[in-house]
């Protein structure tokens, strides 16, 4: 039960007395079997994050800097209150991070029917990019930004230093929301169901590839230029809005979603553990960019393990630059299957004993994907349950450009490991916001 009491800092003239409930006891899963799960930290040697000065998040939290938050604006406000001592910020039930629908955003004179029309390839052609456009007042490209402006502020929470989020009980989770992991250190997410944003207002570009397409923006999590984040049980989904469902303008599909799960600029020390991966197209990219070496290189640490990477199409994930350690987790393929791991840019891929359940038709050698040369260790991962080694699978399929094996460091910040036999049945029964416990 929640005692309501007034934050005096946060309230003053802020939010108002009911928008904090200080938590004075906690219920559900956040405190199961007699365990205070706000108040755990990173095991020592669980992966990246476990590094140097490993990942505590807000465990230490005074009790004034305990809140259980039901609402996006509660959620915000906890996140805004002063200072960076520890933090624990529990969600309880689902929180609606984008309103009742995009016209909450619209500023006025933005008409999409309007939008359509003025920048109709048969009017406007595939050869001009709208950058021009979108620094003229009045236009619809202009008003298009201006209205993007307006969600991107709504939608996207920055998490302080030393917090950890957790979701309560059944269901907790956010919808429509994008946090924001910056430039800060010691950050926890635990437990919580992310829908990915949607894009409100997509920008045509007709310049990209022959044809144009529609780019959209809002990762559900971004860890940015951020240390020692540990993302455990959550659940990253597309939720009632695949792209199955999205329309099409001018022969295009009108993308309304960026990543799941970004990790970018200069961001080191990540462990993303138990989470499932579901119904999504690019799905989770370390690095951003190949000409973002000033920032990344010798950056972008990330151990991947006992993740469900279900029904995607790439980028499980895409890399550049880091050391990634990618072990036990479960690859389940649909129908849509692209491949799981883009080898990119300076890259240093390890990926050992992971389970991949492809579909009939579906070889080994699509597991990977080259980007560029870059070498990566693959070793003891299973294909539909026999062992594989798939950067010969992938040569095989590709002799004119192969990929070259050993990525030449060891991974040490582990903790148990299982036979890749038993990690689609280990991974399908552990990983997932509501399997927290
Ligand atoms: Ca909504
Ligand atoms: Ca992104």
């Amino acid at each position: 039960m929640n005692t309501v009491i007034c934050h005096a800092r946060v309230i003053a003239g802020i939010v108002g007395c009911t928008a904090l409930f200080l938590a004075a006891t906690t219920t559900g899963a956040a405190q199961a079997h007699g365990r205070d799960l706000a108040r755990q930290t990173l095991p020592a040697r669980d992966g990246w994050a476990a590094a140097t000065t490993g990942t505590t998040g807000g465990a230490a939290a005074t009790r004034d800097r305990v809140f259980t938050v039901t609402t996006w604006a509660e959620f915000k406000a906890a996140l805004a209150v002063e200072g960076t001592a520890p933090r624990i910020v529990k969600v309880k039930g689902t929180l609606d991070a984008d309103g009742a629908d995009c016209s909450d955003f619209a500023v006025p004179g933005y008409d999409f029917d309007r939008y359509l029309a003025d920048y109709d390839p048969a009017v406007w052609g595939y050869d001009t990019d709208l950058e021009g456009e979108k620094a003229t007042p009045g236009t619809q490209e202009y008003l298009r930004d201006q209205s993007a402006a307006a969600q991107a502020k709504a939608i996207k929470a920055a998490v302080p230093a030393n917090t950890t989020i957790i979701g309560v009980g059944h269901g907790a989770g956010i919808v429509g929301g994008s946090l924001q992991i910056n430039g800060v250190d010691n950050v926890i997410v635990r437990g919580l169901t992310l829908e990915s944003p949607l894009d409100c207002f997509p920008q045509w570009d007709p310049t990209d590839g022959s044809t144009g397409n529609w780019n959209s923006e809002y990762d559900a999590a971004v860890v940015h230029n951020a240390t020692h984040v540990w993302l455990d049980h959550n659940t990253f989904t597309d939720g009632d809005h695949p792209d199955s469902t999205l329309p099409s303008h001018y022969g295009r599909l009108f993308q309304q979603h960026d990543g799941e799960l970004d990790v970018v600029r200069g961001a080191d020390h990540v462990t993303a553990s138990w989470n499932v991966f579901e119904d999504h197209d690019k799905t989770f990219m370390i690095g951003n960019s190949d000409s973002a070496g000033a920032t990344d290189e010798g950056k972008l640490r990330v151990t991947l393990h006992h993740n469900l990477f279900r029904n995607l199409v790439e980028r499980a994930p895409r890399v550049r630059f880091g050391q990634v350690d990618a072990y036990n987790n479960s690859y389940v393929a649909g129908d849509d299957y692209g491949y799981s791991f883009g080898i990119g840019f300076k890259s240093r891929l390890h990926a050992e004993k992971n389970a991949f359940t492809l579909p009939p038709g579906v070889g080994a050698s699509a597991v990977l994907h080259r980007w560029s040369d870059s070498p990566l260790t693959a070793e003891g991962n299973v294909v539909n349950g026999t062992e594989t080694d798939l950067i010969a699978a992938y040569n095989a399929a590709n002799p004119s450009a192969p990929l070259a094996s050993g990525a030449g460091w060891t991974p040490v910040l582990r903790m148990r490991v299982d036979p890749a036999e038993v990690v689609a049945r280990v991974v399908g029964r552990g990983a997932g916001a509501d399997r927290l416990r």
